[in-house]
């Protein structure tokens, strides 16, 4: 029994594995964010470091699949940002409160392709491939970049190179130059729905419109509290007469991206009702957005929207997060008038 693979995966998957003898040293994996491109090229590096696959995917027993899934295979790294690094610990606790208050980077930086130097250079393990995964690539500062472009330019043998993005455009042109582009493709509606639905999603026609149909995301949107949360904040936006100052206060704890999420899909519903009577985010709000959107003044929505787009920007250090919020409610007020 091999492992699990995103269905809307299968078929790229199998195609690669199937000249596993042949492929290129490096792969720039890329396509839209939310479909699992990180889960891709995990399933990519495992099936080229099992030692059983079967068809060409990983079989998810022999020796390498169990050190793969403990994190442990010897012959295999993955080069993240610091902040990113501490997300993927599932939540656990962090045992030195201080370590949180320390800025984690958000960048992957110099020293972290500097360390995997020996990785790179030495024999492997299992006498297989040898595999790294970098994501996402465009975080990698332009000195990052340039010492992972040497190994790219001169490669081990039997070594994997695993560029993964949602933002190509921003990667080095000299790296894009020295990879294989993979395209992941994202699933249809009715593929999307169903794999939500096999993972216990709640509201998942719902969930996945807010993310724009992409099914990982869906799975933070499927969740009962963050749906409330959502109707509440998008029902003051629908309704001309709220106290945009008392909601303010009353999310600002709550996550700023997702609020900015929030205004930034509903701006963009706004706009798409206007001119062609569809919405795409805010599906269950669909009449009030129709309503908005006949009056409204689709320069100063634009306007608007790119006010937003600034915000976004300094979301991860707001100096206070109810005075933006205030701005940010303030001009939508009028930005709608
Ligand atoms: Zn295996």
């Amino acid at each position: 029994m091999s492992i699990d693979i995103l269905p809307w995966h299968t078929e790229t998957l199998r195609e690669l594995l199937s000249r596993r003898e042949r492929l290129p040293h490096a792969l720039l994996i890329y396509g839209r964010q939310g479909i699992g491109k990180v889960e891709f090229a995990r399933a990519l590096a495992q099936s080229l470091l099992c030692e059983a696959p079967d068809q060409g995917v990983a079989c998810g027993q022999c020796p390498a699949c169990h050190w793969f899934s403990e994190h442990n295979h010897p012959d295999f790294r993955e080069l993240v940002p610091e902040a990113l690094a501490e997300e993927d610990t599932d939540g656990e606790e962090i045992a030195d409160p201080d370590a949180k208050e320390k800025k984690k980077s958000r960048e992957i930086k110099i020293e972290q392709v500097r360390n995997i130097a020996d990785f790179m250079t030495l024999s492997t393990h299992r006498d297989g491939f040898r595999v790294l995964l970098v994501h996402p690539a465009e975080t990698m500062n332009l000195a990052a970049a340039n010492a992972l472009l040497k190994t790219l330019e001169e490669p081990p043998p039997r070594t994997a190179i695993l560029l993964v993005t949602d933002s190509i455009g921003r990667l080095l042109a000299t790296i894009k130059s020295r990879c294989q582009r993979i395209l992941v493709p994202a699933p249809d509606e009715s593929t999307a729905l169903a794999w939500l639905t096999a993972q216990g999603a709640a509201d998942v026609e719902v969930a996945l419109a807010a993310a724009g149909g992409a099914p990982l995301d869906a799975i933070a949107f499927a969740d009962a509290e963050y749906q409330s949360q959502r109707r509440q904040f998008v029902q003051t936006l629908a309704d001309t007469n709220a106290d945009y100052l008392a909601t303010a206060q009353a999310f600002e704890k709550a996550d700023l991206v997702n609020v900015v999420t929030w205004l930034q899909t509903w701006v963009s519903d706004l706009a798409l009702s206007r001119l062609t009577g569809q919405v795409r985010h805010h599906r269950d709000q669909k009449a009030a957005l129709s309503r908005l959107a006949t009056r409204l003044s689709l320069p100063a929505l634009f306007r608007y929207e790119s006010q937003l787009r600034q915000a976004r920007r300094s979301i991860h250090h707001p100096l206070n997060a109810r005075l933006l919020l205030e701005q940010l409610l303030i001009s939508y007020a009028q930005a709608i008038r």
